[in-house]
């Protein structure tokens, strides 16, 4: 009998997961199901260029039932809600009642966004939402009008949380924010404040770099700044007892796991499924892994960063695991490019590799590359490398228009 594998996502750790599976030279032992409540993968990292007004927001989407040829063996069963887990008894629960069962299950469900704790946050865009996409290129184009008739504008990126996934987003946001706003000649009217929780949410290194892009662009960052209620979508309090009133407020909500992850029991307090940096393995629960946001490991009394990348490798990691692949080397380097504007970008790129091998003594690194002419361009490879790893090269490349 061939092992039965289940992956819940077809997102960047499903995926990874599975595609590790495909290439095997011999998987033929082992059954590999992708289960997916959509039908379509999107790249988060795409999205500004849709509210920027680059590409439509269709192009930042790519349809799963094309890339079977990547995945050959692997069968997806898309547009199919997983409604419940029974760990115990090694069942998978779909939302039409089947229970498919699992020698090894592979959890790759992502984070929701949930702003039930930060009483208003809900009237607010949950910038890590595609549903947000939309009305981030209306918020865009009502501050310039509204700058335009003379108004002073505030836009507020209130992160609610740590950790969330794709640290640098936020930051990137505000400075493609503060490029389209300057390209409409309308930015000296614009107040841009991001504000965090954290004295810093992203790896040390960086903070020479952005803190001289704060000053550059005129982006003000507010740390430790808490946010506890939103009034009527114009006014943020923090904990601090600090209020600024706003005209548009991108959020990121506070990230946890979805609600049949919850179910299980499995979460930590602050909603993640606590699994160890060397195997993913979820604790207690045989032939259980936990990929991606949805997993939470800290290294050093930090959080892991989450990101595409990273639950692409632990997908990857986990499916060698599985194999047992003999010599396999694993490699947790990161790559997150923050856009700023007129073609450039500041990658990021924390390095866990030596934590995976020694989880009590490895420590981790980080590199900062500014780059100043050819960022957009990194990014935009990035982005088609993943587009041709799951579609393959007939894959449609992401290919946004020049900034206006
Ligand atoms: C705006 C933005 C920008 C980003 N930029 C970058 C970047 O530049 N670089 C980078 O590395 N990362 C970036 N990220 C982060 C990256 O997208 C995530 O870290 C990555 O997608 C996590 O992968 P995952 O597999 O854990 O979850 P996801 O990719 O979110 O996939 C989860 C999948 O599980 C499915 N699912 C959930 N619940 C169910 C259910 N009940 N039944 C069936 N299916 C279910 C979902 O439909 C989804 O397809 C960005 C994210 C955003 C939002």
């Amino acid at each position: 009998m061939p092992k039965n594998v289940i992956i819940i996502g077809a997102g960047f750790g499903g995926l990874g997961c599975a595609k590790t599976f495909a290439d095997a030279k011999d998987s033929s032992a082992i059954a590999v199901t992708v289960i997916d409540a959509k039908s379509w993968f999107t790249i988060g990292g795409t999205w500004q260029y849709a509210w920027a007004g680059r590409v439509d927001t269709s192009s930042t989407t790519w349809d799963l039932s094309k890339c079977g040829a990547q995945f050959p063996g692997v069968s997806m069963l898309l547009d199919t809600d997983v409604a419940s887990l029974d760990l115990e008894g090694k069942k998978v629960v779909l939302g039409d009642g089947t229970a498919l069962e699992y020698d090894h299950l592979v959890l790759s469900p992502g984070v929701v966004g949930d702003p039930s704790s930060v009483p208003g946050m809900d009237t607010t865009l949950d910038m890590y939402s595609h549903d947000s996409i939309e009305r981030q290129r209306a918020d865009v184009q009502d501050i310039i009008a509204d700058a335009r008739a003379g108004e002073t504008q505030t836009l507020l990126v209130a992160i609610g949380a740590v950790p969330y996934k794709c640290p640098v987003a936020p930051f990137e946001a505000a400075f493609i924010a503060d490029d389209v706003i300057r390209r409409a000649g309308v930015r000296d009217q614009v107040d841009i404040v991001v504000t965090a929780p954290v004295a810093w949410p992203l790896p040390d290194p960086a903070k020479e770099v952005f803190s001289r892009l704060f000053e550059e662009k005129n982006v003000r960052f507010l740390p430790e700044k808490t946010v506890v209620s939103i009034e009527g979508g114009v006014k943020a309090e923090f904990a601090d007892g600090d209020c600024i009133a706003v005209s548009k407020i991108w959020s990121v909500y506070p990230q946890r796991a979805p609600d049949f992850v919850k179910a299980t029991g499995a979460c930590n307090p602050r909603g993640f499924v606590p699994v160890n940096i060397a195997t993913n393995g979820v604790e207690g629960s045989d032939g259980v892994y936990c990929i991606g946001d949805c997993c939470g490991i800290a290294v050093g009394g930090k959080p892991h960063p989450k990101a595409g990348e990273f639950a692409w490798q632990m997908g990857e990691m986990v499916a060698h695991e599985i194999m047992r692949t003999e010599g396999y080397e694993h490699s947790r380097l990161g790559a997150c490019i923050a856009e700023c504007g007129a073609g450039a970008g500041v990658l990021v790129a924390p390095d866990f590799t030596q934590c995976v091998k020694d989880p009590e003594g490895g420590k981790p690194s980080c590199a900062i590359q500014d780059r100043k002419t050819d960022g957009e361009a990194a990014k935009l490879d990035w982005v088609n490398k993943y587009i041709r790893n799951i579609f393959g090269e007939g894959g449609r490349r992401f290919e946004p228009a020049a900034a206006a």
